[in-house]
């Protein structure tokens, strides 16, 4: 059979990986990390860094194309392997996603066509800069240009000292000031594009944040309005057709008042991969991100995917693991007791506070029940209640 390859091995190497099983197809894993959560179930796995020239030619070798799982997978790799096999996402384009200079650049042009645009924003790359950057952008939120995820790379400014302060803390690196927004609601959209530019799109998730990490993502009819999610999922498309985009892409956006009825979107930032926030379609969808993933490498034919249940996807962070400084095993059990409860683990071994080490998606008829459930498994596990 043919092998797919993916750069990366973590959760979402790993669900790339079983999708792609799934569909008769071996899959290589390139990741330094021996026992990486992709690297475990792999056919093929190459411990090697990213960079490795060896480990790429193997790569090579043993795959019809390549994806990649990791935003931070350096630009150029893609490139490299780009010249010899079919890569997607391409390098460009993961290039701007990576940088969120760029990637704001992109939005704002991407708002001509569909007129939503980024946070009121600055670029910070010298002390000139931060002396320009003007009061409507304060308070605001300092993030590093580069390399930042789940919040890490961030610090909440309220007065252009601490700005100073926060940049110096930073390591004087590029950054990007955005004003802090007065958030209604968060939202993200998941396409997928062919190399022939055919885009489908999944159903529109509504996800809560805590402490700047995705804690719970839910997706059934009435949780966001009909209007505000398909001008969300339109917006997601030119985003992806100006990048000329070739795989899985996540478009976050944030809903702030307007004093419209539904409030006004703003796009935050994307992954060009498979997100976090579109686990529920394993579950809940007749086609995963996935399986979405591997069809767009693949050059398979592109369906609209539809809901069959409504869900609710809970993060299990590493804080599960412990209580009271002591490490234990959360009750899953308990929560396996509830019906439509599917429990994912990602074979990490070692559970860190704030570290993703799995995700748990209730699906069920309608919302009501599907939030029923999942608040009372919240309440089994000793999560904290959300609306
Ligand atoms: P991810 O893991 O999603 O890649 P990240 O580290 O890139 O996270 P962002 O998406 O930029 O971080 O921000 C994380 C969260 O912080 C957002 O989902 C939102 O809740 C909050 N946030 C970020 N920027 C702003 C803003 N300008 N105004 C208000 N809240 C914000
Ligand atoms: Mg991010
Ligand atoms: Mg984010």
């Amino acid at each position: 059979p043919a092998t797919l390859g993916v750069l990366g091995g973590g959760q979402l190497g790993r669900m790339f990986v079983h999708a792609a099983q799934a569909m008769g197809y071996q899959a290589a894993v390139l990741d330094p990390d021996p026992v990486s959560p992709a690297g475990k179930v792999a056919d093929v796995h190459i411990a090697t860094a990213y960079d490795d020239e060896q480990g790429l030619a193997q790569l090579l070798q043993r795959c019809e194309a390549v994806t990649t799982e990791f935003e931070n997978v350096p630009a150029e790799v893609l490139a490299t392997l780009g010249a010899h096999r079919p890569v997607a996402p391409g390098a460009a384009a993961v290039a701007v996603a990576q940088d969120r200079r760029a990637e704001k650049a992109h939005f704002a042009a991407s708002a001509r066509l569909s007129g939503v645009g980024p946070a009121p924003h600055a670029v910070i790359e010298s002390e000139a800069d931060l002396a320009r950057v003007p009061q409507a952008l304060l308070p605001g939120i300092l993030k590093s240009a580069r390399l930042g995820y789940d919040g890490k790379g961030q610090r909440r400014v309220a007065s252009r000292d601490e700005l100073a302060a926060a940049w110096a803390q930073l390591g004087g690196v590029p950054c990007v000031l955005e004003r802090q927004l007065g958030l209604r609601d968060e939202l993200s959209v998941i396409v997928a594009r062919g190399a022939d530019g055919a885009m489908v799109t999944l159903p529109v998730q509504r996800n809560v944040h805590r402490h700047g990490i995705l804690a719970v993502t839910e997706v059934f009819e009435g949780v966001l309005p009909v209007r505000l999610a398909q001008q969300a999922r339109d917006a997601t498309m030119a985003v992806a057709a100006e990048l000329d985009y070739v795989g899985v892409l996540c478009v976050e956006f944030f809903v702030i008042d307007d004093g419209s009825a539904d409030g006004a979107l703003v796009v935050n930032e994307m992954a060009p991969r498979p997100h976090n926030s579109g686990h529920y379609s394993i579950d809940a969808c007749d086609v995963s991100q996935f399986e979405l993933q591997v069809r767009t490498l693949a050059g398979l034919p592109l369906t609209s995917p539809r809901a069959h249940s409504a869900a609710v996807m809970l993060n299990l962070l590493g804080d599960l693991w412990w209580r009271s400084g002591n490490p234990t095993t959360p009750d899953w059990a308990g929560v396996l007791a509830l019906p439509g409860v599917h429990l994912h683990l990602y074979g990490k071994l070692d559970a860190r506070p704030g570290r993703k080490m799995g995700h748990l998606t209730v699906t069920a008829a309608d919302g009501h029940e599907a939030r029923r459930v999942a608040w009372e498994a919240a309440a089994r596990l000793g999560l904290a209640p959300w609306r």
